[in-house]
């Protein structure tokens, strides 16, 4: 199997498959909260999550969607003049306010110049039904879909991290979803404590009999000022080498079905933040790595996929 010479269904290739052109996301925080940070579930949110709610790479999010749209354009202009865009709701919980809200701020990014569809993340509890009913709408006249914060399947580590909600709940919001033919992603994340390969391909293999159609797949990141990075100093916890989450990373890759998009095969955290894995700042090898390492085993996405169904 290959897709245009990569040996997994990338992120980039399924968009310009889709739209003929080269389509980019720019990421935006909109100004909402998170109900694992605002006290509803709990203030502290889940143990890993920065105090930007993973948008640590939004430049400038005091600036109103256009600016910080303009500002994120720009820079990609730089390199690809001619891009057309995926407006992404990134930091915190994206659809976790009341629905005239949403509506305003997800028809104002669609209405910027060069957006060609929506991406939207939020936590399966924040998908209530006048919710679901507004992605529905939107999904009928955009290309639209809805990321999900899963990290593992199993509930001795979602509580460990504080996650909040159940795999239950995941359950309910993918099949609300699929139900009404919205897209959705799904993170998983490597390397919990905890964890180890057999806990990790489980989610994995789960996913790939979800109704899902994409995965993000992040490797654990340590970050300075978080509940992880107490734990971490209380505890140091082993984590992964460069070497085994390319080879980690590979075996997650075999199991998911072959139309199934990544979205990202690496972690993203911000540099500044990074207590560890240090090696991940270099995010151009650790790519480099995993495309090498595939050639080397000879594999690709969906090689055992059947195996396990
Ligand atoms: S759900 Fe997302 S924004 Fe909320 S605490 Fe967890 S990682 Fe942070």
């Amino acid at each position: 199997m290959n897709w245009d010479g990569i040996a997994y269904h990338s992120l980039n290739y399924h968009l310009r498959k889709k739209f003929n052109e080269k389509v980019f996301k720019i990421s935006l925080d909109g100004g909402f909260t998170c109900p694992n940070r605002d006290g509803s579930i709990s203030d502290n949110g889940c143990i890993f999550c920065s105090g930007r709610g993973s948008g640590d790479f939004i430049p400038a999010a005091d600036l109103s969607l256009f600016e910080q749209f303009m500002k994120g354009k720009e820079l990609l202009e730089k390199k690809w003049p001619a891009g057309k865009y995926i407006a992404y709701f990134q930091a915190f919980t994206n659809t976790y306010a009341p629905v005239d809200i949403l509506r305003k701020k997800y028809e104002e990014a669609l209405s910027f110049p060069g957006v060609v569809g929506l991406a939207i993340a939020t936590r399966p509890d924040c998908l209530e039904h006048d919710v679901l009913d507004l992605l529905d709408e939107i999904n009928k006249k955009t290309y639209l879909w809805v990321e999900l914060g899963l990290q593992t399947i199993h509930e001795k580590t979602a509580s460990l991290i504080h996650r909040g909600y159940s795999l239950s709940c995941f359950n309910e919001a993918v099949y609300n979803l699929n139900e009404r033919k919205i897209e959705s992603v799904v993170h998983l994340i490597l390397g919990l404590p905890g964890e180890n390969k057999e806990d990790m391909l489980s989610s994995v293999k789960y996913i790939s009999m979800q109704p899902v159609q994409g995965v993000k797949l992040h490797l654990l990141h340590i970050l300075k000022n978080t509940p992880l990075y107490q734990m971490y100093l209380k505890n140091p916890f082993k984590v992964l080498e460069k070497d085994e989450y390319i080879d980690l990373i590979i075996d997650c890759l075999e199991l998911l079905p072959p139309d199934m998009v990544i979205h990202r095969l690496t972690g993203d955290g911000s540099k500044d933040l990074l207590i560890a894995p240090l090696w991940s700042k270099n995010k151009k090898a650790v790519l480099n790595g995993i495309h090498k390492r595939l050639k080397e085993r000879n594999t690709w996405q969906g090689k055992f996929y059947r195996n396990h169904i």
